[in-house]
């Protein structure tokens, strides 16, 4: 079968790999419908992240499942399921509640941008549908699976309530996400911090009320400009910088709620301005089983589409152009056709 391999920085090949097998009873096996490339696929696309041996990539999945180990009991060959990027059992006392990303038993998925994928803890991490979706919702349903899920926890971990103001840090696909949650969370104001047309205008029809395109000093002004001059309620950081995360905390205002979920690379606090900025940080992978049966509703009964976040659609075994459109910022988040 088709698989990806990072060999190297901006060394990726779609090439014949090995078939995934059942390995334990409680593996399930899945034909992908579709797969995707992640922001986060790009720390190590980019040489950011230490490529030690060769890297099959790919966390975000959704598909059909065509074996199942001995042991796997809520889902079968033939149904349509999605899984977290997070593998968890949901059993264990953390995923009882709902931190589903810090398992006892926790995985991360992997070899995913491929045409079939080997899901540990089947029973724990994936959902089935009652029926086999329509080709248009699989966009939408694959976006559950990671993007949507991420910026939903930015949100919740941001406490995000009716009536709230909100800042979103990033435009990247997490941060239009997060766009999405904040509004379907009910934020009166959603202030979206980007710096790019196209994902203005997707920011816009996901719910931003404002956008900010000037960053640091500047940005923060505006943002305390639009919050009453004292900062938002509930800020989400989708990115992972030092840059990012201190815009963060210059729009949050005193006891608010920071959520991050952007992996931080190179992102330090100083303590004493921690303590005297008076603002609450909530963040890390995202609990995504957590909302995955609510989020998967919300997209079967066509109530949201977070599947337009995906503005590049290619072969898989053209997976080099879709990470290179995405390091190139030509592509907000590239779907891969299986
Ligand atoms: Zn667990």
């Amino acid at each position: 079968m088709l698989g990806t391999v990072l060999y190297g920085p901006r060394d990726i090949r779609c090439e014949e790999v090995a078939e995934p097998k059942i390995l334990h009873p409680t593996d399930a096996i899945i034909k992908l419908s579709a797969t995707c490339i992640c922001g986060s696929d790009l720390w190590p696309y980019r040489g950011l992240n230490e490529v030690s041996q060769p890297m099959h990539m790919g966390h975000e999945y959704c598909g059909v499942v065509v074996e199942v180990g001995s042991a796997v009991r809520t889902v079968k060959p033939g149904q349509f399921v999605v899984g977290s990027f997070c593998i968890s059992d949901n059993t264990c006392p953390h995923c009882r509640r709902g931190f589903q990303s810090s398992c006892e038993q926790r995985e991360f998925m992997s070899g995913a941008q491929a045409t079939l994928a080997r899901v540990p803890l089947a029973d724990g991490t994936l959902v089935a549908t009652a029926e086999t979706p329509t080709e248009d919702l699989i966009p939408s349903l694959l976006a559950t699976s990671d993007v949507l899920g991420t910026g939903w926890y930015a949100a919740d971990a941001a406490r995000v309530q009716p009536g709230s103001t909100v800042v979103v840090v990033g435009d990247g696909a997490v941060g239009l996400m997060g766009v999405l949650a904040a509004k379907q969370m009910g934020a009166a104001r959603i202030i979206a911090m980007s710096r790019h047309k196209s994902r203005q205008e997707l920011a816009l029809e996901y719910g931003a009320t404002d956008i900010v395109a000037a960053r640091g000093e500047e940005g923060v002004a505006k943002v305390r400009d639009l919050t009453q001059r004292i900062g938002a309620d509930s800020v989400l950081e989708c990115v992972g910088t030092q840059e990012s995360m201190s815009q963060a905390l210059a729009c949050a205002r005193p006891g608010s709620m920071i959520g991050y979920v952007g992996v931080p690379h190179g992102v330090q606090f100083d303590g004493q301005r921690l303590f005297f900025t008076q603002v609450g940080l909530m963040g890390g992978p995202a609990p995504v089983r957590r909302f995955l049966p609510h989020l998967m509703d919300l997209v079967l009964t066509r109530k949201i589409n977070p599947g337009k976040v995906f503005d590049l659609i290619v072969p898989l075994a053209d997976v080099a152009e879709g990470y290179k459109a995405m390091d190139e910022r030509r592509a907000i988040k590239t779907l891969l056709r299986v």
